[in-house]
């Protein structure tokens, strides 16, 4: 026997997304896989998607080597570049693609002097200003690296900061910022995230760098035409460990955040915030319990959870509960946190991962 909590990644599901991802944008595209996965497992994701995933990304080198150590042979961008030049040896064994967003990081490239020929992500910073090269600084800088012989080839890449707010005009300015440097400079282009594949059609180029939609996960707060075609990845599931009947007027949990205000059925359910079940989520949050929605009630513990039963009365002890995934969509879980759902999916942590193909 073992704690019932069990993150279940459906791969085929994966699949989906990035297939939709790629025909959305046109041209190719490279599966973001940092952070584990965002939290569903790097090397099984990239295992499931390695017959036709254009390539993969990442944040830093150690993400890559991971992948490449479990057989990975496609392109892996490192998204932010290297962190210092003791890293260039490794990303030309590996033969890993590099984001240069900052001065020093193309010095300590012209510095490194070496038969390999390195694929650089020449970044601009076209208004998000966090990292990358002003336009003002961005076509010299191409040529710059262009001129190096250790460089093969760059491809030209910016980064939208709101892209998931559809009525912004942010992302049509920084669009238009990263066009017309671009249009010198004869090299393919990449600037679109989730958000922007599904809903900055004119950003479209030569790369998408598709995180959040491959697993399912909407990045916008409403839902558009082509992301319900969108398929959750992760579904988080339990068990109800314990069933109370209380009277009205009995608190439950810590700080008897609740108190029952009818004769109460609760359940308790073995998940918590040290799973990376938000802690600060509130009575009314959604649950899927025995084929039905019902609400968590009181405060989420570290190892376990309470919810309604009462209008659940085939539930008992051992009945299957969805924390989030294909019943429970995880933005409604976020929007309760006041987060979204890349964290919570990033945060996971004890439960027992199952990926099925
Ligand atoms: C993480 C990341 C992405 C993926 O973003 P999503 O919103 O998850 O699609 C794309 N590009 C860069 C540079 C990133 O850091």
């Amino acid at each position: 026997m073992a704690r019932p909590l069990v993150a279940h990644i459906n791969l085929s599901a994966l699949r989906h997304n990035y297939r939709l991802a790629r025909q959305l944008h046109g041209g190719r595209a490279l599966a973001v896989v940092k952070a584990n996965a965002y939290g569903h497992g790097a090397v099984p994701c990239a295992q499931a998607l390695s017959d036709e995933a254009d390539g993969f990304a990442v944040a830093c080198i150690e993400e890559a080597l991971q992948l490449r150590q479990a057989g990975i042979t496609a392109p892996i961008l490192l998204l932010e570049g290297i962190f210092s030049p003791d890293e260039l040896p490794l990303v030309s064994v590996h033969d890993l693609w590099l984001v240069v967003h900052h001065e020093l990081q193309y010095q300590w490239l012209a510095a490194y002097h070496t038969d390999y020929r390195f694929t650089v992500w020449l970044k601009m910073n076209s208004g998000m200003n966090r990292v990358g090269f002003f336009p003002a600084d961005y076509a010299e800088k191409y040529h710059q690296l262009t001129a190096l012989p250790q460089v093969k080839k760059v491809v030209l890449m910016t980064h939208f900061a709101r892209a998931d707010e559809p009525d912004s005009s942010a992302s049509a300015e920084q669009l238009a910022r990263f066009q017309a440097i671009c249009a010198q400079l004869p090299a393919e282009r990449s600037a679109c995230n989730s958000a922007a594949v599904l809903g900055v059609p004119a950003a479209h180029g030569d790369w998408a760098r598709p995180g959040i939609m491959l697993y399912g996960s909407n990045p916008f707060e409403q839902t558009l035409e082509n992301t319900a075609a969108l398929q959750p990845v992760m579904s988080l599931r339990s068990e109800v460990i314990a069933v109370r009947d209380l009277p009205a007027g009995e608190p439950i949990g810590y700080g008897a955040r609740f108190v029952t205000d009818a004769p109460t059925r609760v359940g308790v359910v073995a998940c918590g915030y040290a799973d990376g079940y938000p802690r600060v989520v509130s009575t009314g949050t959604p649950v899927w319990v025995a084929g039905q929605r019902s609400r968590i009630i009181g405060r989420v513990s570290m190892d376990m959870l309470t919810i309604d039963l009462t209008p659940v009365p085939q539930a008992q002890v051992g009945s299957a509960v969805e924390l989030w995934g294909e019943h429970i969509n995880i933005n409604e879980i976020a929007a309760a946190a006041g987060t979204i759902s890349y964290e919570l999916l990033c945060n996971v942590k004890r439960a027992r991962f199952v990926w099925q193909a």
